[in-house]
């Protein structure tokens, strides 16, 4: 590598290029998408969301959702909903900026960011359109993005639509990073760059070095995208994320997380100084040009987060991180991958997980790179310890068929 410049890698896994000789239908597509074990479709539940489900009539330990402490069915939350609706109506009636800001929207931000020692936060409809919308607002073609080669889609959706050159590295790499940001600082002295990065990787469960990536990119004059939509409620203090955990929130530019997954609601918000924020919601075109999250939904979300940062969090966060330990001694994070490389014989673990009362899902390409498609295992606070030792034995049965 000595004296070339890094090549970075690219993000080329996440785009699915299939091509048709019809332009006039999709059924090409379809086809080949089958033919590569790659067809996906809808299946949905006949419960609520929670610890066990009902598909197709039967029960089953739901280990297929990112409700890390169960929160999507606590009747605090869905009475706060209650409450919300009752006070403030059903919608909002308007984007944020014309007439959607309720006192709720209001509150909500300057919870989370108190919650995330930042001077200010934004709220947008979903974590997936706070990736999209604040990306471009912070950059444009002139700047750089660098991106952890495994980021999530809607990171990479906002990098690409901010216009900005982007560059990947090799999945935590820190010393590729290093150099990466050497090379851009040679050529594009002035630019904007920014390090985006996630604190819990979706699809493998792994943390990222989030001290030293914060020390590499300080080095080189770089800002952060940190993306804790997996911590967020899961791990640190009070539930607050790696940052929080690590002492480092006040180093880190922009604290993204999402209200989806362990506030088991919706939403999701950008946390950082009341500069950037100000910038946000002038540019942000998924907070601008789209209506405002129902108020009431806003008031759930300030009942969710309190929930959280209570002893009662506390507690949940305690049996999560039991679960966790309990079905994979010194995992970090509650996602557990089980990598099996190929789509068939992972759908084909999926099913017979199935078959015998446990929902995992399969997790194929483009969501994770070619031929590493593996089963995906989400433990929540929720899942009883006989849950677990079940998937656990069933785990190791699929194991010992393939060796
Ligand atoms: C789920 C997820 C998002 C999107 O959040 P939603 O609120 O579900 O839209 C963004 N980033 C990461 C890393 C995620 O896992």
């Amino acid at each position: 590598m000595s004296g070339t410049t890094p090549k970075s890698c690219s993000v080329g896994h996440l785009s699915a290029p299939v091509r048709s000789s019809d332009p006039t239908g999709p059924r090409e597509e379809l086809a080949a998408l089958e033919s590569a074990g790659l067809l996906r479709s809808l299946r949905s539940l006949d419960s609520p969301a929670g610890p066990k489900v009902i598909r197709d009539g039967r029960e089953l330990w739901n280990f297929a959702s990112n409700d890390y402490l169960g929160l999507a069915s606590h009747p605090a939350l869905a009475e706060a909903f209650i409450e919300g609706i009752h006070r403030y109506g059903a919608g909002s009636a308007a984007s944020r900026l014309v007439s959607g800001t309720l006192p709720p929207h209001r509150e909500l931000e300057e919870s989370l960011a108190a919650a995330k020692g930042a001077e200010a936060s934004l709220v947008f409809s979903s974590g997936f359109a706070t990736a999209t919308g604040s990306l471009p607002a912070l950059v444009g073609k002139d700047d750089v993005v660098v991106l952890d080669k495994l980021c999530h889609a809607s990171l990479i959706d906002g990098a690409r639509l901010s216009g900005a050159v982007i560059r990947v590295f090799p999945h935590n790499d820190v010393p590729k990073l290093d150099r990466l940001l050497e090379v851009i600082r040679k050529k594009q002295a002035g630019a904007r760059v920014i390090v985006v990065t996630e604190s819990v990787f979706s699809m493998d469960g792994d943390l990222c070095p989030l001290r030293e990536i914060i020390e590499t990119k300080d080095k080189h004059g770089a800002l952060l995208f940190l993306d804790e939509a997996h911590a967020f409620g899961a791990i640190g203090p009070s539930g607050m994320g790696l940052a929080a955990q690590l002492g480092l929130q006040d180093r880190v530019d922009f604290q993204m997380g999402t209200l989806s997954k362990a506030a088991g609601l919706s939403g999701g918000y950008l946390a950082c100084s009341a500069e950037w924020r100000d910038l946000l919601v002038n540019r942000a075109r998924s907070f601008i040009y789209s209506t405002a999250p129902p108020p009431a939904l806003a008031h759930a979300a300030m009942a969710s987060l309190a929930l959280i940062r209570s002893a009662t969090g506390d507690a949940l966060r305690e049996s999560l991180h039991a679960n966790i330990a309990a079905f994979a001694p010194g995992h970090p994070s509650p996602i557990v991958p089980i990598i099996l490389g190929e789509n068939q014989r992972t759908l084909d673990a999926s099913k017979a997980l199935e078959e015998r009362s446990y929902l995992v899902p399969a997790i194929r390409f483009p969501t994770v790179p070619r031929g590493t498609a593996r089963l995906r295992i989400s433990i929540s606070a929720a899942h009883p310890l006989e849950a677990l030792a079940g998937l656990k034995n069933e785990i190791a049965a699929i194991s010992r068929d393939r060796s």
